[in-house]
């Protein structure tokens, strides 16, 4: 294969948190640079629909999301870095995950609870997520938000329909169905 993506990508994410350290060490104008290759990156994983990463906490993650999760971990910096900085992380924000701590029965699905990072796009509504689970093929679920985060703690509940608590046993964590339409089988 000589898709390049697939090998450049993961590097990129791996190379976030040395651009983080640049734009909090670094002179003024190489922090400037190196917050325009994060935005830059993000952007270019975010049109990437099929290029995926082996992460800690899940084993095929879209490239964007990846990154983005990397990109929150400099969120105090960020939001102290000026108006591009606080739209990086806007952005990278809109790559939610979810990382189940516990499911319970509910109806014909489950509540999942858990932690949120990164905003939820859908409010009330029905939101297409992906399901990692590790050693498992990626699933598609819908996931509503049941209860938000609230005073700063990314403690949540999404409501699953149609899924078994047993599917969500953890380490389960979810992504958005969006940022990878092409990586799935139709
Ligand atoms: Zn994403």
């Amino acid at each position: 294969m000589h898709d390049h993506s697939g090998e450049v990508f993961p590097a990129a994410v791996t190379a976030v948190p040395l651009l983080l350290a640049i734009v909090r060490h670094g002179h003024p104008a190489a922090g400037a640079t190196a917050l325009g290759l994060l935005d830059d990156a993000l952007a270019f994983a975010t049109h990437d629909a099929s290029t995926r990463v082996a992460t800690p906490y899940a084993e095929a993650v879209p490239i964007c999301c990846a990154l983005a999760d990397r990109v929150r971990g400099g969120a105090g910096l960020l939001a102290a870095s000026g108006a591009e900085g606080g739209r990086l992380l806007a952005d990278a924000d809109g790559h939610w995950r979810f990382d189940v701590e516990e499911a319970v029965a509910e109806g014909d699905g489950a509540l999942a609870f858990g932690a949120l990072a990164g905003r939820w796009p859908g409010g009330g509504t029905s939101v297409a997520a992906e399901l990692h689970r590790p050693g498992r093929a990626v699933s598609l679920v819908q996931a509503v938000l049941h209860h938000p985060p609230e005073d700063g703690h990314p403690d949540a509940c999404l409501r699953l329909p149609a899924v078994l608590p047993d599917g969500l046993a953890p380490p389960a964590v979810l992504f958005p169905a969006r940022c990878a339409p092409g990586a799935r089988q139709p």
